[in-house]
């Protein structure tokens, strides 16, 4: 009870609107002092206006719709008190740009979110579709908000469509995965249905979740790509697509 009082305060100090009530669950478990801390600075430099209602809540963070400077952004949030930790580590410290961190939990988190700022910017500049990324405050990332009047686009999973324009899109994955290799030199590493949007205008595919993407120096980076292949491949045989993963792994890697 206190608690929330406590973090309502502090919420309404930082002169952040809640656009809805329905996130007070959520605001009690992901706004600890340090997100506090950086939403205060994101909210005084004018990139966050006011915070909207809660998007996702997934393993390591919870993402919200807010609005920016001039358009509806969303805010990916880190949780420092998530619990897998230790993998995120193992895809920190294979990853030369992210070789002299300190160990401990909460700059792990900062690196990872830097980390999958650095990642959907060098994935745009390859020529793929991502959500824009717009800054980083510590834990949080703030990017372009993919969706239309507060609603996001869906999920590649949640869509039902013809072969064709299953096919359409598969080709178009392939060509991203291709570029973001190629031109990149990043592995997804998380590559799904779940990690895929799709625009219902145009049905073209925009990646997301690059947190744990990798370049292609780490030791892992071709066992990822392999299993990236893997579950495009799976989900596709829905909408009648049957190539092999040597085939596809042999277009991803062709310069
Ligand atoms: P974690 O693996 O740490 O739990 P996550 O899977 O929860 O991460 P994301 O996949 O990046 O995190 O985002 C979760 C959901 O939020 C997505 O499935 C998507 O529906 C929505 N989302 C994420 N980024 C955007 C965006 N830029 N615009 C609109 N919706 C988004
Ligand atoms: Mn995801």
């Amino acid at each position: 009870e206190g608690k929330i009082k406590r973090l309502d305060n502090s919420v309404d100090k930082l002169r952040i609107k809640r656009k809805d009530s329905d996130s007070l669950k959520v605001t009690e478990n992901v706004f600890d002092n340090a997100t506090l801390k950086a939403l205060y600075t994101l909210s005084n430099k004018g990139i966050v206006q006011a915070l909207g209602g809660s998007i996702s809540t997934g393993k390591e963070a919870n993402v919200f719709l807010a609005d920016g400077e001039e358009e509806e952004i969303a805010i990916k949030i880190y949780r420092i008190s998530s619990s897998s930790f230790r993998s995120m580590e193992d895809y920190i410290l294979g990853d030369p740009r992210f070789s002299n961190i300190r160990h401990n939990k909460r700059d792990i988190v900062f690196a990872w979110t830097k980390k999958e700022f650095r990642n959907l910017m060098r994935a745009k500049q390859a020529g793929i579709r991502v959500p824009e990324p717009i800054t980083t405050e510590r834990n949080i990332l703030i990017m372009k908000f993919m969706g239309e009047n507060g609603k996001p686009y869906p999920l590649l999973k949640d869509i039902k469509i013809e072969n064709e324009d299953g096919q359409m899109i598969f080709e178009t994955v392939i060509d991203y995965m291709h570029k973001l290799y190629v031109d990149a030199n990043l592995v997804h590493g998380d590559l799904s249905e779940y990690n895929i949007l799709i625009d219902p205008e145009d049905i073209t595919p925009i990646i997301i979740d690059m947190g744990q993407s990798v370049t292609l120096e780490h030791p892992r980076a071709d066992q990822f790509l392999k299993r990236d292949i893997e579950n495009i491949l799976r989900y596709f045989k829905r909408y009648k697509v049957n190539e092999s993963p040597e085939s596809i792994y042999a277009r991803i890697k062709e310069p």
